[in-house]
């Protein structure tokens, strides 16, 4: 059939709406109308070296329109909201790590299915996609049924596409992996989507301290209002003075969304004794550097893929908590008409939207 896309022709970017042609689902695939997908970090990274042409986007949500042969618990009219891909037979897929899939770079991360094939071409030549189990910049997808999940008719499908990433990553992050104790203190590093996500779900988790830190004041406003306790902007001063005088003693839980050198350190650093830094962003910095006796304390450092979560289980947990006004990530999300794509992701890049959705 044929579709709209929104093609990244050269590494780095633009994007261009074209028409190109999307094949039938394979057995186990389903293809998806899309009604709304956000703009995610992980887009912009990878298409400055993703193998073009190629179609990005993997927070998509919309309408199932056809389920292949093999397909079961996915019929057509479903709302889905979709998420990362897994091979599903590795022991870590089987032991219901996806996230942590052996084959998780080869399923998300080539542009090709796993036989090499790609569901999009153009004049007759192969068009990359599939990413993370998506490429949901388009108005159809074609996605393996495990990365598809079925939601409530109810939700409003422009909110739910960022669930299958950059909220989850944020949440999952605090509600899966890190599960802070009630009364505890958490200190999350940069306040767009996956920070403030990761804010939220701290207070639901009883958390007595949440501070946000950032550069930019119109995000901590954005993060205190949501629920941040505190906000330090590390441009008014010494972000470690700063954070010391929220937590003298060090805070229990430190998370990263930036991945970069100087800010991983800090949050190492800004732990207490036993405490816990989860590293969940996709940054500019190949390496982090602290000085080893910082971690002598029974402090501990840990790497966060997509939530760590099973996107079938804890996206429609997540989507409770967003229904019953606990998780209410509404206020960060920005729209843009999908033809202005370039305009959202430049409107992303300068801080000034915390998250952006294109509406198709
Ligand atoms: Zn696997
Ligand atoms: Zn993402």
């Amino acid at each position: 059939m044929r579709i709209t896309a929104a093609v990244l022709e050269n590494a780095g970017g633009p994007f261009t709406l074209q028409q190109i042609d999307l094949a039938d689902p394979g057995p186990d695939e389903v293809l998806v109308r899309v009604h709304s997908v956000g703009i995610c970090a992980t887009d912009l990274e990878f298409a400055n070296f993703f193998p073009t042409p190629a179609v990005l986007g993997h927070e998509g949500s919309g309408v199932v329109e056809q389920v292949g042969e093999r397909v079961t618990g996915i019929s057509p009219g479903d709302h889905v909201a979709m998420s990362f891909t897994s091979c599903g037979d590795c022991p870590l897929c089987r032991g219901g790590n996806p996230a942590y899939c052996r084959r998780f770079d080869a399923v998300n991360f080539t542009g090709r299915r796993p036989d090499g094939s790609t569901a999009l071409s153009r004049d007759g030549q192969p068009v990359n996609g599939h990413f993370l189990g998506q490429s949901s910049f388009a108005s159809h997808v074609v996605a393996p049924a495990r990365a598809v999940v079925p939601i409530s008719k109810e939700i409003d499908l422009g909110v739910v596409g960022p669930f299958g990433c950059g909220f989850g990553t944020g949440a999952g992050a605090v509600l899966n992996v890190l599960r802070p104790e009630v009364g505890s203190s958490v200190v999350v590093f940069g306040a767009g989507a996956v920070g403030v996500a990761a804010i939220l779900a701290a207070r639901v988790t009883g958390c007595a301290v949440v501070a946000a830190v950032d550069v930019n004041a119109g995000k901590l406003d954005t993060a205190r209002l949501l629920g941040a306790t505190h906000g330090v902007n590390s441009a008014d001063g010494d972000p470690r003075e700063l954070l010391t005088a929220i937590a003298p003693h060090g805070f229990d839980v430190a998370i990263d969304t930036t991945g970069r050198e100087d800010v991983l350190r800090l949050a190492v650093e800004s732990l207490g004794p036993l405490g816990r830094c989860g590293v969940v962003g996709i940054g500019p910095s190949e390496q982090m550097s602290f000085e080893w006796r910082s971690v002598l304390n029974g402090r501990s450092i840990t790497g966060i893929i997509g939530g760590s979560s099973l996107p079938q289980v804890f996206l429609p947990k997540l989507l409770d908590l967003h229904a019953a006004g606990n998780f209410p990530v509404d206020r960060l999300i920005t729209r843009f008409p999908f033809a202005q794509i370039n305009e959202a992701v430049a409107a992303l890049r300068s801080g000034e939207v915390g998250k952006a959705v294109l509406t198709l």
